[in-house]
């Protein structure tokens, strides 16, 4: 289950020129389209393609977004759903959500299995968390359906499209390998589980990964040294005397700026940055000088 990056992208880092429009010119309907972002696709270990993505888009000249972007690892929310994002050129702005995983569409058949389920999974993660704010608000649950364009323009419509169908022209993604059938399974999964945040295991798999050790969800001598070696800088122990090497990471500082944010209502910016804020975020909530420590990580890893 990927991480969901706090705040709104866009909005927390203004981009070079206009990439959604305030208010919506039609109601939103409970229609997602659904892309790919066709930014490469990263095969392996931590992704930072929705990341990439996100920057792309604040600093491209020309216009071109979505409300959600994520990879195997992450989402983030570039635009808020009640505004309308720049995602398709066919009129469907004005009414849909665009969803978009940071991949290529022509890249399905060449994954893994395991980066090809957690790519399924966030496109249907992304998809819950739309679903529930339209049903927040009384407009009521995208159907688990594939839709054609002209069943997507109808106005009592529900359901998800492919950028492909509403632009076959121009656009193919999410591609014709996106497999649909299973994508609609885990849309329905992650609804049924309402929203909860990843579990322990799922968080010490994606800490594993970003500190470069096998991911099996255990915390072993091997996890806590990687931990130290690649967060702490050093091998095996933790000294205070190093505590102003321990930022080698960038990755696992936005991991743990991330979580800390989930975890205690910080609001802190996810740059990968140990600034002050951070370390003053981090010392109220682990103690230990501020110092996040291979034992103390794990604090971080409780749901
Ligand atoms: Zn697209």
């Amino acid at each position: 289950m990927a991480i969901v990056r706090p705040g709104i992208y866009l909005e927390d880092n203004p981009p070079a020129r206009s990439q959604f429009r305030v208010g919506r010119r039609d109601p939103v309907k409970p229609v997602i389209v659904v892309h790919t972002a066709e930014s490469g696709t990263d095969p392996s270990g931590p992704d930072p393609k929705a990341e990439n993505v996100a920057r792309f888009i604040q600093r491209r000249a020309d216009a071109g977004s979505y409300h959600l972007v994520g990879d195997s690892d992450s989402i983030i929310q570039l635009v808020k759903f009640e505004n309308e994002a720049f995602q398709d050129r066919t009129g469907s702005n004005r009414w849909a959500i665009g969803i978009s995983l940071a991949m290529n569409a022509g890249d399905w058949p060449g994954l893994g299995a395991e980066r090809r389920d957690e790519l399924v999974a966030t496109a249907a993660q992304m998809a819950a968390i739309t679903a529930r704010w339209l049903d927040d608000r009384g407009i009521g649950l995208p159907a688990a359906k594939l839709l054609t364009k002209s069943e997507s323009d109808r106005a009592d419509a529900s359901g998800f499209i492919s950028h492909a169908r509403r632009d076959p022209s121009r656009r193919s993604d999410p591609g014709a390998g996106f497999p649909w059938s299973e994508f609609f399974r885990r849309y329905q999964q992650f609804l049924s589980d309402n929203g909860r945040q990843p579990d322990r295991e799922t968080l010490i798999r994606q800490l594993q990964s970003l500190v470069g050790t096998a991911p099996d969800g255990i915390v072993g001598p091997n996890t806590i040294a990687a931990f130290n070696r690649n967060w702490l800088g050093r091998d095996a122990s933790f000294d205070d005397s190093v505590a102003d090497t321990f930022t080698n990471n960038p990755r696992v500082v936005e991991w743990v700026q991330m979580r800390i944010n989930t975890k205690d209502g910080f609001s802190l910016v996810i740059d990968g940055d140990f600034g002050p804020a951070t370390e003053a975020a981090v010392k109220t909530f682990i103690g230990r000088g501020g110092v996040v420590t291979a034992e103390s990580f794990l604090i971080l890893v409780e749901p």
